[in-house]
């Protein structure tokens, strides 16, 4: 199959509450909140249960999740869990590096009932001090609630992983400020403490979804000394902050493969309205794969498989050069890895495509 889905395994998460926020970073972009019914998840799972391809055959193992935005948003979290754990193959229901900061704050059982759950560890985002970061996740109260919910993992022995994302609107001003803050909180003492690391690093914002809102705010190549080198030393994800656009671009002008982006895991996300997105990049118009309601489980596989949709065909038909040709900036000084660049072209491209310009 074009798109390497072989059956073996297929996720489908159902975003059957949404999120307390609507951070500009999310490359989710801003879906509307939805009260879906525990058994319209249920019958969601029977259909891609119920599936058969073209010759007979199902979906070997599924994992089913109630959210693809904030977990356990809903008040019936623990019901959701064991649910999802009931409709998901034995050892295909899973947790992440995440929780609901906004419910650890307000719901004082939660974080007891999440310490019993893998993997112990919550991240927890920063867009700088606190009007940035209320700013950043658009909520007022927000940096509060993180340094609070940093508070609550602590107590019942969850490890806080602080993600901080650097821009133009907290550089240089607030980064010795927000180390300052870090160091206040002893946080990689008391981790320690409980048996476990405490984890920073400065996140990469993904020009797509609400990401793409925000390139006027991506740092370039001058800003890159007013990082403090400390903040850089304790970055564990360790990565660096990328090249400038220029400078890429001169590959990428030269690169005929088409982006060709893939997942590890095929997963299918599912919003309020039933539509239905290949989860493959941001969950846009261009890449949807129709409305469960509308089109049906057997036509929204058949897109799935056959990579129909307009932004998949761009991602395997599409050159890189060609992509760069149109959309790259060479005046551009600002600091992408290639992935996100090319992420960047194929938002541009998405946006262009509905437009109706279809400029590639
Ligand atoms: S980044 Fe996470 S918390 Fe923020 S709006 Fe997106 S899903 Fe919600």
């Amino acid at each position: 199959m074009k798109n390497g889905f072989d059956l073996k395994y297929l996720g489908v998460m159902f975003d059957m509450a949404g999120c307390p926020n609507c951070c500009r970073h999310c490359w989710l972009g801003d879906h509307r909140n939805g009260q879906m019914s525990i058994n319209e998840f249920r019958d969601i799972a029977s259909q891609f249960k119920a599936w058969r391809d073209e010759n007979g055959q199902s979906i070997k193992e599924m994992g089913f999740f109630s959210w693809w935005r904030e977990p356990d948003f809903r008040d019936d979290y623990r019901e959701l869990w064991e649910l999802e754990k009931e409709l998901s193959s034995p050892g295909r229901s899973e947790r992440f590096e995440l929780l609901s900061t906004w419910r650890l704050v307000r719901d004082e059982s939660y974080a007891v009932w999440a310490s019993g759950l893998p993997p112990k560890k919550c991240q927890i985002t920063f867009f700088g001090m606190e009007e940035n970061t209320d700013w950043g996740m658009r909520r007022k109260g927000a940096y509060k609630d993180q340094l609070s919910a940093t508070e609550r993992c602590l107590a019942v022995g969850i490890a806080p992983r602080w993600q901080l994302f650097i821009t133009k609107r907290n550089t240089p001003n607030e980064l010795d400020e927000f180390l300052k803050l870090m160091k206040s909180l002893n946080l990689y003492e008391r981790c320690k403490s409980l048996g476990q690391e405490f984890e920073f690093f400065i996140g990469g914002i993904s020009p797509e979804g609400s990401g793409y809102e925000i390139e006027d705010l991506r740092i370039e190549l001058n800003d890159l000394p007013m990082i403090p080198r400390e903040m850089i030393s304790l970055n564990s994800d360790g990565k660096n902050f990328g090249i400038p656009e220029t400078r890429l671009l001169a590959n990428l002008l030269r690169d005929d493969n088409p982006p060709d982006i893939s997942v590890v895991r095929p997963c299918l996300a599912i919003d309020a309205d039933y539509n239905v997105y290949p989860n493959i990049a941001e969950p846009t118009e261009w890449w949807k794969l129709g409305n469960l309601k509308a089109d049906g489980v057997d036509r929204i596989m058949g897109i799935y498989n056959n990579c129909a949709t307009p932004g998949m065909t761009a991602n395997r038909t599409i050159k890189i050069s060609e992509f760069a040709r149109i959309y790259g900036n060479p005046k551009s000084q600002k600091l992408y890895t290639k992935n996100d660049l090319i992420c960047r072209f194929l938002h541009q491209w998405g946006a262009d495509y509905i437009k109706g310009a279809g400029k590639a």
